[in-house]
Formats: C-alpha cells, sequence, structure tokens
C-alpha cells in the first residue's frame, strides 16, 4: 500500500448496538476489509445517541487505530441523520454505507468495489426477500416502494437497502441537500447518476433488537412523502380514515342488507340515513385531506426554521 493509494470510507450508524458491535466488527467487517489491498481504509462511526455500551466499545477501537473514526451525535437523530452525518464526514474517493447488525453481508463489499472500478457510481445492494417480518410489514414495505415510485421516485427499485456503495462526486451533490425529512435512498436515487445493483440475502439480526419498530417504520414511510407529523393533525387524519373506513363498510352493508338481500333483518334505513351514512364517508375523506396539507405545512414550518439536521458532539468524537 503507498500513501497514493485513494481512500474508501466506511460508514456505520450506531444506535445502541453493543451487544452486536464487537462480533461484527471483528468476526465479519474488519476480516473483509484486510483483503481489500489496493485502497486505503478509513472507517467512520456515526454514534447516533447510544445510551448503551456501544460509545465505549467504538472508542477502544479508534484508540487502536487512526483508520477508526467516531463521530459523536449529541442525541439519538435517527438512522437517516447519521447516515448524513458519516456522508459528510467521509473523505474517501467512494463511501460505503452499512449496519451494525450484521444483517448486510460485509463479505460483498469487495463486489461492490468492483462495480464502482467498472464505472457505477453508485452501487446498491437489493434485499432478495422480504421475509422475516409479518404480512403487515412485509405489505407495507411494498406499499412504500410503490408510493415512492408514485410520487416520482421512478427508479427506486423495491428492496433497495441503504447498503451501499457512492461515489465522490454523488456524496459531494448529496451533502449539498439541505432537507430535514430525508430518506437517504430516496434522495440517492433522486440525485441520478450511473447506478447498478447487487442483490444479497437479508440476514438476520447477529443480536438486539431493531431500533425501527412499526410505528416508527410507519413514520419513517409518511415522513419521506411530507413531513414529521404534527400529532393533533394526524390525530384528525386518523379520525378521518376511521371514519371513512366505517362509513364505506357501512355503505357497502346497505347495499347488500337492503337491495341485493332485501332487507333481511328489516332494517327498512330510508334515503336519509343512506343520505348521512354518504355525508358522513365524505367528512372522512376532508378530514383525511385537511391532515395530508396540514402534513406539508409543518414540512414547511420545519425546513424553515433551518435548524441542523444533527448535532456532533466534539469533545466524545474521536480522530476526526
Ligand atoms: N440506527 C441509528 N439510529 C437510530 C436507529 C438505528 O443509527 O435511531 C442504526 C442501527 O444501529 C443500525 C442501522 O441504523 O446500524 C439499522 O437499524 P436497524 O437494524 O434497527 O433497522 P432495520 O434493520 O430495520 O433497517
Ligand atoms: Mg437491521
Amino acid at each position: 500500500m503507498s500513501i497514493l493509494d485513494p481512500t474508501i470510507s466506511i460508514v456505520i450508524p450506531i444506535h445502541n448496538e453493543a451487544e452486536v458491535l464487537p462480533e461484527f466488527l471483528d468476526k465479519k467487517l474488519l476480516p473483509e476489509i484486510e483483503k481489500i489491498k489496493n485502497y486505503k481504509i478509513e472507517v467512520i462511526f456515526v454514534d447516533d445517541g447510544s445510551t448503551d455500551k456501544s460509545a465505549e466499545i467504538l472508542e477502544n477501537y479508534t484508540e487502536k487505530s487512526r483508520k477508526f473514526k467516531l463521530i459523536s451525535l449529541s442525541r439519538n437523530f435517527g438512522k437517516e441523520p447519521a447516515l448524513s452525518a458519516g456522508l459528510k464526514y467521509a473523505k474517501g474517493a467512494a463511501v460505503i454505507t452499512i449496519d451494525a447488525d450484521g444483517q448486510q453481508p460485509p463479505e460483498l463489499i469487495p463486489k461492490f468495489i468492483e462495480k464502482w472500478e467498472n464505472g457505477a457510481e453508485i452501487v446498491t445492494g437489493v434485499r432478495d426477500r422480504f421475509t422475516k417480518h409479518g404480512f403487515v410489514q412485509k405489505t407495507g414495505s411494498k406499499l412504500f416502494y410503490w408510493m415512492l415510485r408514485k410520487m416520482g421516485n421512478k427508479h427506486t427499485v423495491p428492496g433497495s437497502t441503504d447498503f451501499r456503495l457512492i461515489d465522490r462526486t454523488v456524496v459531494d451533490e448529496f451533502n449539498k441537500l439541505s432537507e430535514h425529512n430525508r430518506i437517504t435512498r430516496g434522495l440517492i436515487d433522486w440525485l441520478g447518476f450511473k447506478q447498478e445493483y447487487i442483490k444479497y440475502t437479508y440476514g438476520a439480526r447477529l443480536a438486539g433488537k431493531p431500533s425501527y419498530n412499526m410505528s416508527k417504520l410507519f413514520h419513517l414511510a409518511i415522513d419521506s412523502f411530507v413531513s414529521m407529523s404534527t400529532t393533533p393533525l394526524v390525530i384528525f387524519g386518523y379520525i378521518g380514515a376511521i371514519i371513512t373506513v366505517l362509513s364505506f363498510l357501512l355503505g357497502i352493508f346497505v347495499i347488500v342488507q337492503q337491495y341485493i338481500l332485501g332487507d333481511p333483518l328489516g332494517l327498512y334505513w330510508n334515503g336519509a340515513v343512506q343520505m348521512a351514512i354518504f355525508i358522513t364517508f365524505l367528512v372522512g375523506l376532508v378530514l383525511i385531506s385537511q391532515a395530508i396539507s396540514a402534513l406539508y405545512i409543518s414540512h414547511i414550518h420545519a425546513e424553515a426554521q433551518g435548524r441542523p439536521l444533527y448535532i456532533v458532539d466534539k469533545k466524545k468524537s474521536k480522530n476526526l
């Protein structure tokens, strides 16, 4: 290796992963990195406000070698801002982002690099199955990608993950983006550039629990379309959704009960009742659409505040 070798940065967002970190780093990631001969490697840990022993573990690595860098965020900002922080500090000619939980196989890193050497500016890991999750998550995930596509992110391939390699030119463009409510993969797809994909099997976590639960995922989905949720508005949206669904079902019930089956229950619901059901349905729709426009407004509000996306704790950060 010479000093002239270009650097490849590996960015790892970390939130309470003490249980998996040693195994992931020592058994999986570092052995793979050792095999890379033509590049200098820097490993950037972004400690996203961990409250377990993660920070301690990471600090130990930074003391062992200067190739390990630690960005310590002042609190938990979420995976997306953590990734953005890592991309900002990464100096490499290419940056690889990977989760700390071992679900994304580091063995594929050489393949990512190979595609990059052959001209790809973005190489994205696409997971080849949706198992491990229940029906709701599976459907939710499909719906998420369907909506992303419908909303203009035409190029987002379903199953694409944040296990990816990004060329310096793309990283520089990404760092210029200023929006707060971000889904890294959506933004990177939006940027364009020459993108290639690598399929991989999404493993189980080495240990620990995913920090994303159903409600977090749901919020993430909403965030990527509109914004941070402002609870009262969202509640009205939910009420609207419930009213719409219930009155819709009631409408179906009337049609089937009264008109198809000939009123076997003997309810004799007249036109006024049917009209009331129909109007309730419309009120539900109005509530939903109001909540959606309110979300857009709150998004504008958040952007207008112009707060930074994350705060780095300089004292706790190492080797930067
Ligand atoms: N993560 C983070 N901040 C958070 C939540 C998660 O930096 O607020 C990190 C986490 O430590 C892991 C990666 O993001 O390295 C993916 O998180 P997780 O495994 O919980 O999510 P999933 O696998 O469901 O995408
Ligand atoms: Mg995970």
